[in-house]
């Protein structure tokens, strides 16, 4: 087993060690790690739901009826009718004919794209998109082509040189860019997803509950339900719980059923899962405050760190300091630490070198007052290094 010693030796070496945090309470916004508590800048319970009297009670009565499992596949016998409401509530909400539920996002973007795309096939993937939507493409044995991060531009020089080579062509990207928090220019890709005869998938996993008049997100937003063929988002982020849809046309959905691997060969989710999702999304529905709120402080944050010459980029809830040198990052962010702020630095793989940042996601616990004091200290460490 020395391999392993030499790997976690030169992780170590290069300051890019991951390690996990062991986190004792969590409350408000705020968590204890080691007994201390921290202003948690880190987590992605965006609206602050994972808390909500509904969802905890909503859970707690699936539980109850149901048990703490599904106890099999949904192709099993793990196929209750509470998914089926849920499924319901998600098209319904996403403005799609369908939906079908995944134990995860990460189980959901391997699963979805291994389904659709085959060897003789082709996926053009933003750069900056989620490991997992990587890891399906990948899976699925398609050719791959990664366009420069939103540059529609290069997307259309590859479509051009490459599209006619394939047989089907997937276009995939995020509507919130998890470490970037920026958004694609969604209009022009449908527009050359039309012009190329692709299929337009969108992980919407930071952008639902926040963005769209109805908290749907940024296709919602821009009105473009009927222009993206897979809507795919999570339950884990800014909807308080765990697990992850895909929304589409019904056909699509019965292919899914009869072809995402991860789907198909994996337990469905408990009811207690199902209770929170069924309730996050009433709530998003009934409680468009939160939202509204929360992108009030983003803005409020965001000028107070343009405001102080830091390099932020986004238009979101997740802002990146860029700090641009790992060293750096890891001092700041341990400073951050030592004032009661946990926010982690991102380093390579994740991004790409020479981009370290820190990452702060903001979220609806987090009052002016309380963002105000974290650039004040963010300005101070990064003078003193
Ligand atoms: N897509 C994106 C864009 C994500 O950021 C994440 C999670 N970080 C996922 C998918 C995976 O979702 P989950 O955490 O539910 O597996």
């Amino acid at each position: 087993m020395e391999w392993i010693d030499r790997f976690l030796q030169k992780r170590e070496d290069q300051l890019l060690l991951r390690t996990l945090h062991n986190i004792e309470k969590r409350k408000g916004g705020n968590i204890v790690v080691d007994g201390k508590e921290l202003i948690d800048l880190s987590c992605n319970d965006y609206l602050g739901l994972a808390a909500h009297p509904c969802l905890l009670q909503e859970s707690k009565r699936m539980a109850e009826g149901y048990g703490t499992s599904s106890s099999a596949s949904r192709l099993m016998s793990g196929d209750l009718h509470i998914h089926h409401l849920l499924e319901e509530v998600v098209a319904d909400f996403k403005g799609k004919e369908a939906s079908l539920v995944f134990g995860s996002g990460f189980l959901a973007n391997i699963g979805i794209i291994s389904a659709i795309c085959q060897k003789g096939d082709v996926v053009f993937s933003d750069r900056l998109n989620h490991a997992s939507i990587i890891d399906g493409i990948l899976l699925s044995g398609a050719q791959f082509f990664r366009f420069r991060h939103n540059e529609v531009g290069h997307l259309e020089d590859l479509l051009k040189k490459e599209r006619a080579k394939f047989k089907k062509a997937l276009i995939v990207i995020e509507t919130i860019y998890s470490m970037d928090g920026d958004r694609p220019p969604l209009k022009e890709i449908v527009n050359l997803k039309e012009r190329y005869n692709c299929i337009l998938m969108v992980d919407e996993a930071h952008a639902t509950g926040i963005f769209g008049r109805n908290g749907a997100g940024i296709v919602e937003e821009e009105d473009l339900t009927h222009e993206v063929d897979i809507i795919m988002g999570t339950f884990g982020k800014a909807l308080g719980s765990y697990g992850a849809y895909v929304a589409a046309s019904k056909k699509t959905i019965d292919y899914l059923v009869n072809r995402a691997r991860s789907f198909i060969y994996s337990t469905a989710l408990p009811p207690s899962v199902i209770g929170a999702n069924l309730a996050a999304i009433e709530i998003v529905k009934k409680e468009p405050f939160r939202r509204k709120i929360l992108l009030e402080h983003v803005e409020y944050f965001r000028s107070l760190l343009k405001d102080k010459g830091f390099n932020t980029r986004g238009s979101s809830q997740i802002i990146p300091v860029v700090m641009g040198d790992n060293k750096k990052t890891i001092m700041v962010a341990h400073m951050l630490r030592e004032h009661s702020i946990f926010a982690l630095p991102i380093r390579p793989p994740t991004v790409p070198k020479g981009e370290e940042r820190i990452r702060f996601s903001v979220t609806y616990h987090h009052s002016k007052e309380i963002l105000y004091q974290v650039a004040e200290v963010l300005k101070d460490a990064s003078n003193g290094i």
